[in-house]
This record gives C-alpha cells, structure tokens and sequence, in this order.
C-alpha cells in the first residue's frame, strides 16, 4: 500500500467544473498533475481557467509561488479515441499514477469503464477515487480487481476554496486506502471528514437534502413563505444564504438532480411538489432569471430581498428539526462521528454552528416536538423522530439546558434562594424571580437577594451572560405594595435609593443582562426590564408604568429611564395614563428589541446568550460603559471615554486571540484576558 509521503504524481480524469478545480488544489499542493479529459479543446479550457484562478489567489498573497510555476506542474492529457477507446497516452500516464481522482460526469457506465482501465494500467499500490456526488463508491470499485483501493473523494464546488472534503468508504474500502486519503486531502490544505458507509448523499448532501425540502414543504402547505423561512434562515439561525436564495444561487436543477438521485438509491424523502414544478419550468434560479425569486436577466446574480422584519415569523426549530433529525441518522448508524457531522455542515455549508450544537442550544425535547408537529402539519411520515433523539429526551440529554446533550457542557448548578432561583448554564446563568403566586411582586427582600445575586454573578468567572425572567404568569407585576402598609415617607424614600441602586447596578454591570419578558412587566418589573440591556418579551406582554393610578410616581428610575428609551412624549403618556401597552406596540416604540412567541421566549433568549457569551467580554464591558456612561454625559467626554476604552482594550489577549483568528479563518476563542 502507498504512503502518504510516496504520492508524486496524481491523476485527474475529467476536466470539468470540478476536474479542473481539485488539479489546481492538487497542482498547488506540491504535486505533479496529469488533468485528462475527452478533448484538447476542454483541457485548454480548464487551464485557462486555472491559471485565471491561480493568478486570483496569487493577487490576494494566498499563493506563495509564481502561477507559472504551479502551471508548469499540470499535464494536459487526451484519453479518448475518436472510436470511443481511451488513448495509449492515457495507459502511459496512469502507469506512472499513484493516486487518480476522478471527475467526470456523472453515468456509472462511464465511472465503471474508466476505473476497469485505470485499474488494468495503474500501479498495483495506486489509490483509485472518485468525486461522484451521488453513485455508490461500492459499484464503482465492483468494477476493479482492487476494490480496497477505491474510495470516495468528495470534493465541494469550487475546490480552491471549499475547506471540505468528504471521504466515502466504501464496503471493501481498506482502513490504509481511507487514512492515505485523508492525509492526502490534508496536504491539500483541506479539513477531510470520514464517511463510514456509503449512504447515498454521504453527510452534507443528506443534511441539505432534508433542510431544504422540508422547508420547501412548509412553504408548499402555506405554513410560512419563502421570504419568511429565508429570512428566518439567515437572521436567526444565521446561515449564510437563505434555503430559497441558495437553491436559486446553485440552480434547482442541480439540487433536483441530486436529490432524485438519492431517492432512488434509498434516501427516504418525500420530494417537495414546488422543486419540480420549478424544474419542469426550467426555472432554475439565477441562471435562467427565474427561480424562486426573480433576477434582471439570466445569469446576472443580485441578492434577493429578504426583509429582515420577517425573521422569525416561522420557528426556526421547524426548519432545523429535519436536518438534526437527519444527522441523528447518521450518528445512529455509525455512519459518521457527531464532530465529523458538525464539522461538515460548518465547512460544506457554512453553517456558524454544527448542527447537534444548534440541536443542544435548541433543546432535544423541542427538535422531537417540531418534528411530531412536522409529522402531522406536512403529513410526512419521513418526519418520525429518530429512536436517538427519544431517547434522549427520554433520559433528559436535552441540551446546554440540561448540561448534556449531543455534547457535555458541565453540570447545570441550582440555587435555591427564598424569592429567587438562579440556575448557571456555562457560560449563561438564568435569574428567575421566583414569587410566582404574587406575580412576582418586588419585596425588599427579593430586591435585596437579586442584588447579592448579581453581585454573585459577576464574580464568577463561568458566567458571561446573564438572562433574567419571571417564574410563572409575569415577569413582575411591580413593587410588593402590601410591603408599603404603615411605613413612613421616609423609609419609602430609602426603599426607592436601595431599588435605584439595584438598576444602576444593572446598567453598569460588567456582563450584559437580558431580560426575557412575559405577563406583566409593571411598575418596579418595568424599570428592572429598563436597567438591562435588551430585552425580549413574549407576544402577550403587558407592559405600563401604573404607579399614577395608585397616587405615586415611578421611584425606580422610570421617570428617568422611560423617557430615554422611548420618545419623551410616549414616555409622559405612560406615566401620566398608567395606561398598559402590548409588547408589539412597545416593540415599535423601542421599549424591547424583540417579540416572539410565547413558547419560544426561552430559546430566543438563550441564542442571544450564548451569541453574545461567545464575544470578547471585556470588549463587551467597553461598550456597554461607552454607551452608558457616554449617554450621561455629553459627547466630548463619551468619544474621549470611547478612544480610551478603544486604546485600553489594544492591551488585552482577546485583541490578539481576536485578529489570529480573523486571519486564520477560524472562529476565536476568547478568554475574557
Ligand atoms: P462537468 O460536466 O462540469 O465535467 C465533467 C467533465 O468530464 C467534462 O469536461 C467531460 O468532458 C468529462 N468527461 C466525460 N466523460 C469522460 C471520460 N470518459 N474521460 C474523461 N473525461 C470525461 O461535471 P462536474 O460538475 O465537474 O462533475 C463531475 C463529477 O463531480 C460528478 O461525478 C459530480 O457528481 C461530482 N461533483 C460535482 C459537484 C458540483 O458542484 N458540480 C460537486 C461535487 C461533486
């Protein structure tokens, strides 16, 4: 068997739009290629195109050699008789091949009359692969005498810049010709996954295949519509193209390609009525103008609009729940490791997070949910849930919110307090006020354990966000008032300085706090909201300064804070009416940032956690006290706190950490030094 270290010549038969892409990866890697195809004519088209390529790489300082040079290294080969027989050049050439990747089209006929001749002329050691996207790796290999020396090489359009490379064993692939290609692909500058059984579609194809079709069924039933799963795609869970706008930007008929495909080797999909339709059309998206969104002409590509407005008008866990369903398969199956799944959505699709990391931030529990309401709503039986994720729910591997999930994320701590519950996910922590029965009314002694437990908060290292909510039907229905009963103006003065310390507390704590709003957000519940930074309210939410109906005023800072987060005369109408307002008309006077529906308060609140808690910290505090500290004063001394700030943070690790990864192409990883 060849060693990595032996491979000198590589063999790239088919010199289409892969063929001429994985020869410009091989060529720049160091080795010396022979890029075959039928005709001169497409050969010299691909080295044109290569060179184009190359001389891009080279202007961007990617490239560390001439372009002639990694040209000089690229052998141009006919291998076709006019009679259809493959050339003696072509024997020559793979006499002398020690690993061939094969691009041609995609026909097993052809693959299989291809790899009988390169098997019959090519070195015993050599390693024979194939890049097809959706032909079994067995079948191919069904037509060598070295069936053990055939593989899956699956290469992601355009191979000079996709990072990942899928490797398909087949069922007599040997383990050496898996690891030779793997380490192969990594001298290529790739990130490879393995593919332990050759399932049609392997990893990113299955995934895409269920996400995209799923959401195409949604849109079909009526359930949402493209620009709302779009934009809920690319706002919320922040792919980097909507699932329309991609299928358009690929073409429908590649993907409708792929997809049948697949089916008819035994993926279990139901295909979506409004692909075909498009197809029989033959409108394939931005080549042919028309797709599922409209372009100027044929070819020309403009982004599709996708008001950002409409992000969330459908439940993003509906839109992942097939995908993670699909992944589960996979697991369960042992057809890949789940760090081989999440790396390749990340790298084939550039996806921000792996999918079994969305499913544990999402909960397992509401994957199951979304799949059964999937299984009913869309009638699709291909929905049931996998017998992993049940069980999983079933023994409460829920997620981040358990502490375990796919992943380990360390133990989720409780603590117990007499009005409050805190509850530490790492890296978030959850303050829930928790005197349900009153509405969550603010006593003295739940403002004073909330301020202590702030205090706790900030100084635990785990913790970069904090969420606080309300247990039970409010958030918080004000000040206990029953507290009030007897007292003298004086001690209510200081009940309001202790209560006003508390949301200064807030505004200049060290961590960003988000409130995740629901019921009643009144009086004393509505200056806590206003002393954090965001704030997210459920559809339903009730929210009002009533204190003037009982005689008073604000005392926690509403008189102060409302009329700087919203305009002062809707601020005045607040106070003056004690009049309530719903969360949708609070949302469009910028009293919260966000409204969703009920049920999905929590998962919205911890994404924006776990988004937040994976930035800089100490950039975080900058900003936060530039805004804070900026807005109290005036803006000569805000900019001067500004460039301070800005100069101070040049001393920190995380800028270092933050530029390395920035350069790197990697996500950084910050520490908060
Ligand atoms: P393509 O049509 O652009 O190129 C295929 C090339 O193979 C053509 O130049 C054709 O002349 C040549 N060819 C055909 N028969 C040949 C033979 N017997 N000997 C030598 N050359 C021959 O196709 P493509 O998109 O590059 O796809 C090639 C393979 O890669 C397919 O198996 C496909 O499934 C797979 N693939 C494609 C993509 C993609 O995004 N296009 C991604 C991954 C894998």
């Amino acid at each position: 068997m060849v060693k990595v270290e032996d491979i000198k010549t590589i063999t790239v038969v088919g010199a289409g739009t892969m063929g001429h892409g994985i020869a410009e990866v091989a060529a720049m890697a160091g080795y010396k290629v022979y890029l075959v195809d039928i005709k001169q004519e497409i050969l010299d088209r691909a080295l044109e195109k290569i060179k184009w390529s190359l001389s891009k790489l080279y202007e961007k300082g990617i490239l560390r050699e001439t372009v002639d040079s990694v040209m000089s290294r690229i052998t141009t080969v006919v291998n076709l008789n006019p009679d259809g027989s493959y050339t003696e050049e072509f024997a020559k050439i793979l006499a002398e091949t020690d690993f061939m990747i094969e691009a041609i089209i995609e026909r097993i006929d052809l693959k299989q009359q291809l790899f009988a001749f390169a098997d019959k002329h090519a070195p015993p050691h050599a390693i024979l692969a194939t890049n097809t996207s959706s032909l079994p790796i067995t079948e191919i290999a069904a037509a060598t005498n070295r069936p053990e020396n055939v593989v899956g090489m699956h290469f992601f359009n355009p191979p000079p810049l996709m990072p990942l490379v899928e490797i398909i064993r087949g069922e007599k692939t040997s383990d050496e010709t898996v690891e030779v290609t793997v380490a192969l692909a990594k001298k290529f500058g790739k990130q490879p996954v393995v593919v332990k059984k050759d399932v049609p579609g392997f990893i990113v194809n299955r995934i895409l295949g269920r996400f995209i079709n799923t959401a195409c069924h949604i849109v079909h039933k009526g359930l949402a519509t493209i620009e709302e799963v779009d934009a809920t795609v690319k706002y919320i869970l922040g792919l980097p193209m909507g699932v329309f706008e991609l299928s358009d930007y690929s073409g429908i008929d590649v993907f409708y390609y792929v997809f049948t495909a697949m089916k008819e080797r035994g993926f279990n999909i139901t295909p979506c009525p409004l692909l075909k339709e498009k197809f029989e059309k033959k409108e394939y998206g931005m080549k042919t103008g028309k797709g599922f969104y409209t372009y100027p002409e044929p070819g020309k590509y403009v982004r599709p609009k996708i008001p950002k407005e409409l992000a969330g008008k459908v439940d993003p866990v509906l839109l992942l729940a097939p995908a993670v369903n699909e992944a589960a398969w996979l697991l369960e199956n042992d057809v890949a490791t789940k760090e081989d799944i999440d790396k390749a959505v990340k790298l084939g699709l550039g996806w921000p997070k792996g999918v079994f990391e969305f499913a544990d931030e999402y909960g397992i529990d509401k994957i199951v949910e979304a799949l059964n309401k999937l299984k009913t709503d869309l009638g699709l039986e291909e929905m049931e849930p996998q017998p992993l994720l049940l069980k999983m729910v079933e023994e409460g591997r829920l997620g981040r919110k358990t502490g375990k999930g796919f992943y380990e994320y360390g133990e989720v701590e409780e603590i117990k307090k007499k009005t409050i519950l805190v509850r530490i996910e790492k890296p978030i922590a959850w303050v829930i006020l928790n005197r349900p029965k009153k509405l969550n009314a603010l006593s003295p002694e739940l403002l004073k354990e909330l301020g202590e437990t702030l205090d706790e908060l900030e100084d635990n290292p785990d913790v970069r966000v904090v969420i606080l909510k309300g247990e039970g039907r409010a958030f918080s229905a004000g000040a206990d008032v029953t507290a009030f009963a007897g007292v003298t103006p004086i001690d209510i003065a200081k009940f309001s300085r202790r209560f006003q310390e508390l949301t200064l507390k807030m505004q200049f704590y060290t961590k960003p706090i988000i409130a995740a709003l629901h019921g009643y957000v009144l009086g004393g519940g509505l200056e806590i909201a206003m002393s954090t930074d965001i704030r997210i309210a459920a559809e339903g939410t009730m929210l009002g300064q009533p204190e003037i109906n009982l005689g008073f005023i604000p005392g926690a800072g509403g008189t102060q804070r409302l009329p700087r987060l919203i305009p002062r005369g809707h601020a005045k109408l607040l106070i003056y009416t004690g009049d309530m307002i719903p969360a949708e008309e609070a949302y469009k006077l910028g009293l919260v940032e966000k409204v969703v529906p009920p049920e999905r308060l929590e998962q919205e609140a911890r994404a924006l956690a776990l988004k937040l808690a994976e930035k800089p910290p100490l950039a975080l505090m900058a900003a936060k006290y530039a805004i804070e500290y900026g807005l109290e004063s005036n803006i000569w001394a805000g900019l001067a706190l500004e460039a301070h700030l800005f100069g101070l943070l040049f001393s920190t690790e995380d800028v270092i950490e933050g530029v390395t990864a920035f350069l790197e192409k990697r996500k950084p990883k910050f520490k908060g030094r």
